[in-house]
Formats: C-alpha cells, structure tokens, sequence
C-alpha cells in the first residue's frame, strides 16, 4: 500500500539523482476543469522538477477518461486549454516535455485490446480507486469504461514505455495493475532476455493526497479545490471556508486529524517548512489563524504561477499548437510499440 509506494518513491529519488536518463515519465490529467493545489503538489511539482533534472518526459490530457464517471464531455476544448495553461505556468517545457492527447493516438488505443486480455474481470472490479469513483459519479449507470480505463491507463503509461509515474494516491492500484499487464505480457510474449515492457513505478511526493475544502481529496469535479488559476480573493474565501475540527489548538498528525494537518501541510509546502514547525507556530491561534497563514502562503508561493498563466493565455494559438505537434510525437512512438507488440504476439494481420 500507501507506506511501501512511500519507501519506494524515496529509494526511487536517489536512483534519479545518480542517473536521470535510466527513467521516462509518462503522467497526466483528465481534462474535467482547472488545475488545483492536489495535483500542483501531488504530482504536477514532481514532473517540473524531473523535466528539469533531464528525465524525459510525455504529459498525457486522458480525454477519453472523462466518459468514465459522466456520459458526455462537456466544454472539453476548454478543459483543455485550462490544462496547457496549467502547464506552461507550472513550468512545463514543450521542448522537453510530449504533450499529447490519447483519443488523438489510435496506435495507443489499439494496446487496449492485448491488455484486456491480460486481465480478469474480479481483477478489474475490486479496484478501490474506480470503487470510490463509481461512488461519487454523475453517470446514469455505471459504464464498461468506469471499469476498464485502469487497463486504458496502462497502455497509455507502456506506449511509450514508461518506467515512472508521479502520481497522487489515487493512482497507486492503476500502477499495480500496469504492471500486471507488463509482467503477463512479457511472460506471454516475451523473452527474459527482451522484455517488451518495463514495469513501471509510482513517485508518490510529499502530499500524496491532500484534502479539499470539504475534507474529502481535494478534485476538479467535486467542487472542493482550490485551483491553481484562482484569484488571490478567491483562494482566500475558498481557505476561509475550509473544513477544520474542534480542537483549538493546531497541530500536525494526518491520521488523527485529516482536515487540520492537510491545511498545515499546504502552508508548509508553500513555505518550504516543515508540517510540524508549522503547526507548532500556530499552536493555540486557532483554525482562523492556520487560515490565515495557509492562504498568505498559497497565494505568496502561486503569483508567478497566476502571471505566467495569465501571460500564455494571450497566445491561445501557441497553446494549440503544443497539443498538435506533441500529438505527432506520440503518434510515432505509439506506432512503434504497437509493431512490437504486434510481432511479439504474432498477429500479422
Ligand atoms: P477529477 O475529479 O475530474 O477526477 P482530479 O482532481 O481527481 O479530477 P485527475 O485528473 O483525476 O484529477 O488526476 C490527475 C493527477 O493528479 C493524478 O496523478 C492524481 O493522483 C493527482 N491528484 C488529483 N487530486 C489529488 C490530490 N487531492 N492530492 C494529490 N494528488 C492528486
Ligand atoms: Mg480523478
């Protein structure tokens, strides 16, 4: 679980810093809104800072995966947008970083096929991520693409053999099944000595899971995030309204007390603190004072962020632009793994 892909991530961080080129990096987002403070800190900070260290990297919008927990994509060119503006603020390089669509890479979607195969349906139904989902969707009736995206999601990580993948929590019974997928197909159709795939690891960062206003992981679709393009006034009445506890007095101990040390864990990331010191400064203040320090925190740590996104969303034709020529990239990856895999399997039709 949780405690193994932490002592992983920490072992994982010390391989990269001897030797960045043995890893690629395949992550990315459903495009359902804004970017937030979850994924700024769960993930999106991690590939800025591996993009930097020289790790090459592909940044996957999972268009398709909106249809998992709604039946229709609405304002999707938007969504997107609001994605490649995320990026780019963030500190996502073009240059060095494949932005690409997955309904854009028919080679890719193809994988989706052996894939399934690989996999049973007790497999597929006893993910507690799609579970949770499944719990909070707007869907009429639970969808096959609610169940089987988690195998999707592995031929978007293995198209381009990826071998790491920062990610939130969430994502930690995707990666397992991944690498089920690459481990059966290997043995299937692989040899020791040439393994078509790699089996890919989580890099789980600091904050793995942090909370939205309502206590529950902070999401784009459950109104409870505070995104990354929010107005300092608006960080502030989102904060402000943040739920806490009764204990008045302010500490950091995230199993006892989730809401609390989520807020005291944002500060301190915002601050470069540690949670602990933090909390300690705050003591008997009180919520309103935690508040306070969280939203002059985000708000400090976020300005160049908003006036970088605020520049690109000028030139929402250079934004596009992006998209296409990292379609094409990934369009060519993609159709070399799919011949692989192809005569590995020997289908020849
Ligand atoms: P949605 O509600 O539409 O599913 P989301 O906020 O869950 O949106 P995703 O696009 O599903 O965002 O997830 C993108 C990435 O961000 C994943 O790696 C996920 O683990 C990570 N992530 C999302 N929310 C959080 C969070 N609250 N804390 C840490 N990481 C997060
Ligand atoms: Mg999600």
């Amino acid at each position: 679980g949780v405690v193994a892909a932490r002592q992983r991530s920490a072992e994982l961080e010390e391989l990269i810093r001897q030797n960045p080129g043995r890893f690629r990096v395949l992550t990315g987002d459903r495009p359902t809104g804004r970017l937030h403070l979850g994924h700024y800190f769960g993930t999106l900070h991690n590939r800025v800072r591996l993009q930097r260290l020289g790790v090459e990297t592909f940044l996957i919008i999972a268009d398709y995966q909106v249809l998992t927990d709604r039946d229709i994509a609405d304002r999707l060119d938007e969504h997107v947008e609001d994605l490649l503006l995320d990026y780019l603020a963030a500190g996502i390089d073009p240059e060095r970083t494949t932005i690409f669509a997955h309904s854009a890479i028919p080679a890719l979607n193809q994988l989706l096929l052996p894939f399934l195969s690989l996999v049973s349906v007790a497999e597929l139904g006893r993910n507690p991520t799609v579970k949770d989902e499944i719990a909070h969707s707007r869907q009429s009736a639970v969808s096959g693409l609610m169940f089987t995206y988690p195998a999707h999601q592995a031929a978007d990580i293995l198209f381009c053999k990826a071998n790491l993948v920062p990610v939130g929590q969430d994502q930690l019974p995707h990666l397992e099944l991944t690498r089920t997928i690459a481990r059966r197909f290997n043995d299937r159709y692989g040899s020791d000595a040439a393994p078509v795939f790699p089996e890919p690891d989580a890099l789980l960062s600091a904050a793995p899971l942090l909370l939205g206003t309502d206590g529950a992981k902070m999401s784009k679709s459950r109104g409870n995030a505070v995104s990354l393009g929010a107005t300092a006034d608006e960080t502030a009445r989102l904060i402000r309204g943040a739920k806490t506890d009764p204990d008045r007095h302010v500490t950091y101990d995230p199993a006892a007390r989730p809401e609390v040390s989520s807020l005291v864990l944002l500060a301190a990331l915002c601050l470069g603190r540690d949670p602990h010191d933090v909390a300690a400064d705050i003591g008997g203040k009180g919520a309103a004072a935690l508040k306070a320090t969280v939203t002059e925190a985000v708000n400090e740590h976020l300005a160049p962020l908003r006036d970088r996104r605020a520049h690109y969303a000028q030139d929402l034709g250079y934004v596009r632009r992006i998209l296409r020529d990292g379609n094409e990239i990934a369009n060519e990856v993609a159709q070399t793994t799919l011949d692989e895999v192809r005569a590995a399997m020997k289908t020849l039709y």
